[in-house]
């Protein structure tokens, strides 16, 4: 079995240490699945991934803090007005989201993301990270997972002690989304203007999208110069008008993250996929999420009940995948690692 010489030397492009172009990235994306040429993107993506992390993962804790029937109405999420999943609010209160955060750091979480829906107000999620960052490490890395802001929302969030956001212009953004994909850039302008560092992901990807998608959303995020990025599949919430496409399955998806794994270039430490799962970790991801508290992909109030996995169940994984895990502070959410 012989592998094509064009993506013999698109990828040989990755290890030289050039970022692939539009069309180089779209090559790899349009590869027949189940073949030579899918398995040598896969392996590559996977050394490169291990060299840039040295061979270390990490997993990101993050606790959902609310639900509301939220009005953005994004077509793929479980928190969605028009998807019927919650139609009555619920939040955590600061004692629960102390506790769970305490828990995610004891069990070795790199970093605490905060995620609030797109509604979530401002200052109530300014009020429980102050609190959340008075009571862990001081050297935990929190992150901030919410809608979209401004200038000096930014300001806030850093000086309040936040290293970064996860931010994206996600897939279908402003076709099944209300947000303008220019509202989510202006946010993340603001966001590296403050000093916060982005990670991003190609999300949420279902059948629907076409490959020219996929690599506008991967060249979107590396403009963003990110601290990591990677992929993630779209998960159906049942009634919603996205079932009708049904979902990508894990293998395909492994497939996603080693093309973005490349497309990003060989210098940028992280790349993430989640759900979490062993062919992600074997296909170019060293980043999984360990999730508490609600969830836009889960029907269930209290993901650790349903969709989601915590921190030690994300760690097995990884050691599964021949993975060390990184102790301490995220270096992924580091400066220095910031391409
Ligand atoms: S993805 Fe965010 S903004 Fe969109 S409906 Fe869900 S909570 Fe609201």
């Amino acid at each position: 079995m012989r592998v094509d010489s064009k993506v013999r030397d698109i990828v040989a492009r990755v290890f030289d240490g050039h970022h692939l172009t539009r069309d180089e990235i779209f090559s790899l994306l349009k590869i027949t699945p189940h073949s030579p040429d899918a398995g040598f993107v896969v392996v590559s993506a996977d050394r490169i991934n291990r060299a840039a992390s040295k061979g270390k993962a990490e997993v990101h804790a993050q606790i959902g803090l609310n639900l509301s029937p939220c009005p953005n109405n994004c077509s793929f999420c479980a928190f969605a007005a028009k998807n019927n999943v919650f139609t009555e609010n619920n939040e955590l209160s600061v004692e629960d989201v102390t506790q769970l955060a305490l828990r995610a750091e004891g069990e070795g979480a790199n970093a605490i993301f905060l995620m609030g829906t797109g509604d979530y107000p401002h200052g109530k999620f300014m009020e429980i990270s102050r609190e959340i960052r008075k009571t862990i490490k001081p050297e935990t890395v929190m992150i901030a997972n919410i809608g979209d802001f401004g200038p000096q929302e930014a300001k806030q969030l850093r000086e309040v002690g936040y290293a970064g956001i996860y931010h994206a212009v996600r897939m279908g953004e402003g076709r099944e989304t209300k947000i303008n994909p220019e509202t989510r850039l202006n946010t993340i302008r603001a966001a590296r203007e403050a000093g916060l560092l982005i990670g991003t992901c190609v999300e949420p990807i279902g059948p629907e999208h076409s490959m020219d998608e996929v690599v506008e959303k991967i060249l979107i995020g590396r403009e963003m110069e990110p601290c990591y990025s990677g992929a993630m599949r779209r998960i159906t919430i049942p009634g919603s008008e996205m079932e009708k496409y049904g979902m990508l399955s894990e293998y395909r998806m492994a497939f996603l993250v080693a093309v973005v794994r490349l497309a990003m270039g060989r210098e940028l430490i992280g790349n993430c996929t989640h759900e979490p799962n062993i062919l992600g970790a074997t296909a170019g991801a060293n980043l999984f999420w360990a999730e508490v508290g609600t969830n836009p992909r889960d029907t269930e109030v209290d993901t650790s009940k349903g969709r989601g996995l915590d921190v030690r169940a994300c760690i097995k994984m990884f050691r599964e995948a021949d993975f060390d895990m990184l102790q301490g502070p995220s270096a992924i959410y580091s400066k220095k690692n910031s391409i």
